[in-house]
């Protein structure tokens, strides 16, 4: 490997780089200060100077050199997260890796295995969220990235610093790039930041992700901030002064401010209580921090709290301990909130320094007051549960995960077993839960509890401060209508997994039964026949066919209908079609194996005929953008990229999508709708049917009008070719006197 290039510099622009480029590094190194031991600035020098040498001639989108990236993601990584000086060394190397001829064996030979691991780690988890590739985020790789979490927290704490500047930097993207930057950090990183306790980093995430995603709302709110500015200080001042004096006379150490609040929960206020800006009473919040050894801090914290009570009423009800019990991420503080001047309702939130540290840094700083030893934390523990189920083969990984997010946000209650050890549950959680938080088995053999001594059914919620008993029986079994009573991740998980094993091992004889039909009929039981079938039985994989077919839920003596070619089986009704001509939506073309991945299909064209459908919940039309999405059973499905059920989709089964296109086509029209609202009037119907089959001549279907109190509310379902042809129409439709409002139907009518 060679070292930092040390040709002259040829012009001044290269000479001001390079200056630069130290001054960053220098930054990095006052920041380390405390922390460098023997030998790390050597081993951190070696480390920017690879980094250096390998980015030398890459640029990043905004112009500027790429090392300065490594180098602000090493600064955000010690002064923000406040990891040390092994991790400052990833996060410069976090990129080489991947972008450049450096290989790990490279890293590992000249840092060792410590280093080559976390920096591999963070090489796949760039792979598994890969912002070049053109695919969405997938189920599987968000497993990925809980693995290596599991495996070494470090490597998320790096690569949120990573995503961090990255979105802090994203004014240079491309819009598109913006958009989907900005949806995987919202999907994705601030959960996991807020899950590790990371606090002042999800904020920032979140903050910036509503910045490019919605442009408005976010101006708006800190329009707001700006403006209310002046009289918000004004009045924390207020608040402040006598708690300040009290503080002061009570000889405490301590630091007290108004901060406001995320532009983020701001917004997320205003939708959930559907009010406007003005009306959003807490805009900020005050924090209260003392300077007090561990031994005193509880103590503490409780004088200040009465402290500001003798000032400002509490409400009794928004009293947080979370010193005595503190989050499942580590987060510990008192919160009230009290009736300031005005009557105006202000949060007070009270912390040690150690507490506060834990807040803004949560993990990292969490591990550091941990080196004295002490016992597991909860973080720990929450660490190790997520290790015991990735690891856990049999687990799906789609609806492990779509049950896992749900556990990254939700609040916490917190119960104890009969011994009185205490267990962390998420808020709703049921007795069931709580036999399968202790063990799975417990949880397959449930039957019912015992919640402080009185009998409960498994459906019973839990309430913090409960004591549960589980009571089993050895002859109970897990059943469907379980799923609907608990919400926690693994309970969830295990019990699918108990169905499914239930249904394969009944499913055995379905498929025997099956196999002697098809070897019957000179079929083979092939993927494609097996597709057949379930299409045809509307089932929506081979195993639930099986199982229906095993509990004689399903006539097999229809057999008899399908038709045979070669050793394929043919559905009736599902004969191949060469022509298809005046194709409308419900028709299928010549069947063609779609692998999913990145491909680009064209449909809708006759020299390629492939098997599709269009999704009844979008309906859409030539010239909308679209994707397409492959099913099991129903082949490709294509839906609208502005789909009500897209982002779903995108985000948990991206492997599942194929890229699609229209191909221009004006034989074939398709089946949209249009709903219209206008004041009632004699001749409006008149007016929009001659508009559809006069003016534009095109072919309707349905019209239906509804009106009341002189308004009146029609929905129109025409055919059309392409998205211009329904375009064109909806402003025709606009341009009529006495129409308010023209706008595509989501949702076929009837
Ligand atoms: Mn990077």
């Amino acid at each position: 490997m060679q070292t930092v290039a040390t040709t002259p510099a040829y012009n001044k622009n290269e000479e001001e780089e390079k200056k630069l480029i130290l001054r960053e590094y220098r930054a990095l190194l006052r920041a380390l200060k405390q922390r460098l031991k023997k030998g790390d600035r050597i081993l951190l020098r070696r480390a920017f100077e690879i980094a250096a040498d390998a980015h030398k001639d890459m640029r990043r989108k905004s112009g500027e050199p790429y090392i300065l990236h490594p180098l602000a993601v090493a600064r955000i990584v010690v002064e923000e997260i406040g990891l040390g000086v092994t991790s400052s060394i990833c996060a410069l190397l976090h990129d080489v890796v991947e972008d450049t001829e450096i290989t790990i064996e490279d890293i590992e030979h000249e840092f060792g295995t410590r280093y080559s691991k976390l920096i591999d780690g963070l090489t796949k988890i760039s792979n598994v969220v890969d912002l070049k590739a053109d695919t969405t985020i997938q189920a599987e790789n968000f497993r990925k990235i809980l693995l290596t979490l599991a495996e070494d927290p470090r490597v998320i704490l790096i690569k949120l610093a990573d995503r961090l500047h990255n979105m802090r930097t994203l004014e240079s993207m491309s819009r598109e790039k913006q958009l989907k930057i900005s949806s995987e950090t919202t999907y994705i990183y601030a959960p996991l930041a807020h899950r590790l306790g990371l606090y002042e980093i999800k904020s920032e995430l979140e903050d910036l992700a509503l910045k490019y995603t919605q442009p408005d709302v976010y101006t708006e709110i800190a329009q707001g901030l700006k403006e209310t500015k002046r009289d918000r200080t004004r009045y924390i001042n207020e608040f402040i002064k006598p708690v300040k004096e009290e503080l002061q006379n009570s000889g405490f150490d301590f630091d007290i401010y108004g901060r406001p609040k995320a532009i983020h929960s701001i917004y997320s206020k205003m939708r959930t209580k559907q009010v406007e800006f003005d009306e959003v009473y807490d805009l900020f919040a005050i924090r209260i921090i003392i300077n007090t050894p561990p031994e005193r801090e509880k103590e503490d914290c409780w004088k200040v709290y009465s402290i500001v009570t003798n000032s400002y009423r509490p409400s009794p009800e928004r009293l947080r301990d979370w010193i005595s019990m503190p989050k499942g991420n580590g987060y510990e503080a008192l919160h009230t909130t009290v009736m300031g001047p005005g009557g105006r309702w202000v949060e007070v939130q009270i912390r040690s320094a150690r507490m506060n540290e834990i807040a803004e840094k949560g993990l990292a700083a969490h591990w550091k007051y941990k080196e004295g030893g002490g016992q597991e934390s909860k973080l720990d523990s929450w660490l190790h549960h997520l290790q015991d189920i990735l690891n856990n083969p049999d687990t799906d990984t789609i609806d492990f995960l779509q049950d896992f997010k749900l556990d990254l946000f939700t609040e916490e209650i917190y119960v104890y077993t009969p011994t009185g050890e205490m267990r962390v549950l998420p808020k709703g959680a049921t007795a069931l839960d709580f036999a399968f938080d202790i063990h799975s088995e417990l949880g397959a053999q449930c039957i019912g509890a015992k919640v402080n001594y009185k009998l409960v059914p498994l459906s019973h919620q839990l309430q913090t401060g409960d004591q549960v008993e589980v009571i089993t029986s050895s002859k109970q079994k897990p059943s469907e209508d379980w799923l609907e009573f608990v919400t926690t991740a693994k309970a969830k998980s295990r019990i699918k997994y108990y169905l499914k094993e239930e249904k394969r091992k009944i499913g055995e004889d379905g498929k025997a039964i099956l196999k002697r039909k098809l070897d019957h009929m000179g079929v083979k039981m092939s993927q494609q026949t097996l597709n057949e079938l379930c299409h045809y039985y509307k089932k929506p994989s081979p195993l639930d066919l099986y199982y229906a077919i095993a509990v004689s839920n399903i006539e097999l003596k229809d057999l008899k209908n399908f038709s045979v070619n070669g050793d394929k089986l043919v559905a009736p009704g599902r004969e191949l079609k060469q022509d298809i001509k005046g194709l409308q939506h419900e028709d299928i073309p010549k069947q063609k194996t779609i692998k999913g991945g990145g491909e680009l299909i064209i449909f809708g064209e006759s020299s390629d005929k492939i098997l599709y459908k269009l999704a009844q919940c979008c309906q859409p039309i030539p010239g909308d953008d679209v994707f397409g999405f492959v099913t099991s059973g129903e082949g490709l499905k294509i839906h609208r990229t502005d789909c009500p059920n897209a982002a779903q989709l995108l985000a948990n089964y991206g492997h599942r999508v194929v890229k699609t296109k229209w191909a221009k086509n004006k034989e074939i029209s398709f089946l949209s709708g249009v709903r219209i609202v206008g004041l009632d009037d004699v001749g409006v119907i008149q007016k929009i049917t001659n508009i559809i089959s006069g003016d534009l001549k095109m072919n309707m279907r349905s019209l239906s009008i509804d009106s009341k109190d002189g308004v009146f509310e029609g929905n129109i379902m025409v055919y059309v070719h392409d998205r211009e042809e329904l375009d064109a129409l909806c402003h025709k439709l606009a341009a009529l006197d006495g129409i308010n409002k023209v706008e595509r139907l989501n949702v076929q009518e009837g």
